[in-house]
């Protein structure tokens, strides 16, 4: 429920409709997305609901057929993560005209808009129950410990970095260190970004995004707006970034980052995924003058999944995500977990499917 703890709840195990599965969970992950949940920060969450969208598991039981994307069955046994959108339509205005899928009104997430009334539909469980028709993809070859320590940042920045449009040789400024901004520094320099700068925090942060490749970082709690503007133009040859990507949750970041960015760049807003109220800013010097693009991005879909988890199938590609060591919470310290996400304590908190009911202190 949201303002309370989460509890732990024993449920039934569902009836299996035809092609459908239940997933018996390995790891799932704790976002911002959660906290939010837990502020009820977000529009049309049906409460009480089990947390967790992405999540990987082996598949325990199968009935009927279950498919891949290329047409092949999953087998009992297989290990998988499963894409959390469910439910997109492919023929309503959104997708067939507007081709913007992200934005199906039909559209359910596991975790977010699937409540406990709609059978075990989260990660934050010993098992899930994979709907027909949830597209899951196997995870031959990928390390589900490294797949996680990206989770949904990675679909999230993927599209983020895409939808920016990073051109090879660009000078990338990433505002926000959480997940998603680490996950946008990788993929920045895999999409051809000479050098990556990265405003964020806590310090600790910080030292993950050098790791994971950012040239210089700055603390932005040590920092006002002034100095923050004197430290890009001093790492930009007096330019801006070619491109800045938002990843906050901050709304003055969102001017912040319009600011920070060269005469004809572009700014892609990841970061406001929930209402933390307005901005001012000066539409003349801030948007027009400079001729910029701003463009905003929502969700994430098949593509940026499944092309995820295939670069985490590549050893080199993906030792990035090998870098960030995230922290285990068993299912009974799902608040103790919550807490420190929402404290910025841990770069990235796991959900293990232990500690369950039965492990319960009395
Ligand atoms: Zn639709
Ligand atoms: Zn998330």
């Amino acid at each position: 429920m949201p303002r309370a703890p989460v509890e732990v709840w024993e449920l039934p195990e569902p009836e299996l409709e035809p092609d459908s599965a239940l997933l018996e969970v390995e790891l799932s992950e704790v976002c911002g997305t959660d906290v939010y949940l837990q502020q009820g920060r977000l529009e049309g969450v049906p409460y009480p609901l089990i947390p967790g969208h992405v999540s990987v598991g082996r598949l325990g039981k199968i009935r009927g057929r279950l498919l891949d994307v290329t047409g092949q069955p999953f087998s009992e046994g297989d290990r998988v993560t499963f894409l959390d959108v469910h439910r997109t339509c492919n023929a309503c205005w959104h997708c067939l005209v507007a081709k913007a899928t992200t934005r199906c009104p039909h559209r359910k997430v596991y975790g977010i808009t699937y409540g406990v009334d709609d059978g075990l539909a989260g990660g934050w469980a010993e098992k899930v129950y994979l709907k027909p028709g949830t597209r899951c993809i196997g995870l031959e070859g990928v390390d589900s410990e490294k797949f996680m320590a990206g989770g949904c940042a990675l679909p999230t920045a993927l599209h983020a970095v895409e939808r920016a449009e990073v051109a090879l040789g660009d000078t990338v400024l990433v505002l926000g260190s959480g997940p998603v901004g680490l996950s946008v520094i990788i993929f920045a320099l895999m999409r051809g970004a000479l050098r990556v700068l990265c405003i964020g925090a806590p310090e600790h942060r910080l030292e993950a995004a050098r790791k994971l490749g950012a040239a210089v970082t700055l603390n932005v709690e040590t920092s006002d707006e002034r100095a923050r503007e004197q430290w890009v133009l001093a790492h930009t040859e007096g330019r801006r970034a070619d491109v800045t990507v938002e990843a906050t949750g901050v709304p003055g970041a969102v001017a912040e980052a319009m600011r920070y960015t060269r005469d004809a760049g572009s700014v892609c807003v990841v970061g406001q995924y929930t209402d933390h109220g307005e901005v001012f800013l000066n539409p003349h010097l801030d948007l027009n003058r400079k001729h910029l693009t701003v463009r905003g991005c929502w969700g994430s879909d098949f593509s940026h999944f499944y092309r995820g988890v295939r670069i985490m199938a590549d050893p080199a590609r993906s030792e990035g995500w090998s870098l960030l060591k995230p922290d285990r919470y068993d299912l009974c310290q799902a608040n103790e977990a919550l807490a420190d996400v929402a404290a910025g304590k841990v770069v990235k908190a796991f959900i293990t499917s232990r500690g369950g009911p039965s492990k319960m202190p009395a």
